[in-house]
Parts: C-alpha cells; sequence; structure tokens
C-alpha cells in the first residue's frame, strides 16, 4: 500500500486498535449528560473514542473494555446494542 503524501488526520481504532484516517472511523460520543452515542457526524460534543465502522471492531472494544477506558465510563449491554444497532443501519444512511 503506497503511503499518502497529504497528512490525514488519523486516530485509533478502540477496537482493532490501528491507526486510520479519521474519516473512515466512527465516532462513540459521551455527551455532557452521560449519554453515549454514535456520531456520524463528528459534530457531538463530549468525550470521543474512534472505531472502524464494523461489528467486529464494536465487539472487540466491548470484550476489552478499550470503550469504556477511551470514554472513562462504565458502558451497559443496553447501549452496545445500541450502537450495534445504530452501526448496523447508520452507515447506509449517511
Ligand atoms: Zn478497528
Amino acid at each position: 500500500m503506497p503511503t499518502p503524501a497529504k497528512k490525514v488526520p488519523v486516530r485509533m481504532c478502540t477496537g482493532c486498535r490501528e491507526h486510520k484516517p479519521k474519516k473512515e472511523l466512527i465516532r462513540v460520543v459521551r455527551s455532557p449528560e452521560g449519554e453515549i452515542s454514535i456520531d456520524f457526524t463528528g459534530k457531538k460534543s463530549g468525550r470521543g473514542a474512534y472505531l472502524c465502522a464494523n461489528e467486529q471492531c464494536l465487539a472487540k472494544a466491548r470484550k476489552t473494555k478499550q470503550l469504556e477506558r477511551a470514554l472513562e465510563t462504565a458502558i451497559p449491554d443496553e447501549v452496545y446494542e445500541k450502537l450495534e444497532h445504530q452501526l448496523a443501519q447508520g452507515s447506509e444512511s449517511v
């Protein structure tokens, strides 16, 4: 793979821990109210963590608790389920 000449902003996926261009990743954000959601626009305020837009990386981040660590909060199962749901339908609607 050729290295791109231009410098693109890169973030680490909390699932596979690979560094990828920011626009290829989805942002999971914890709002000031403590609500966790997927931010497809990159504009929500709050603390963010990044994931590849696939369910494997979300599952990995869940298993290793990397997402909880990155967001500095406990994430209940129902929130992961919501994220999986958003992930499954989100990329098609954007
Ligand atoms: Zn990943």
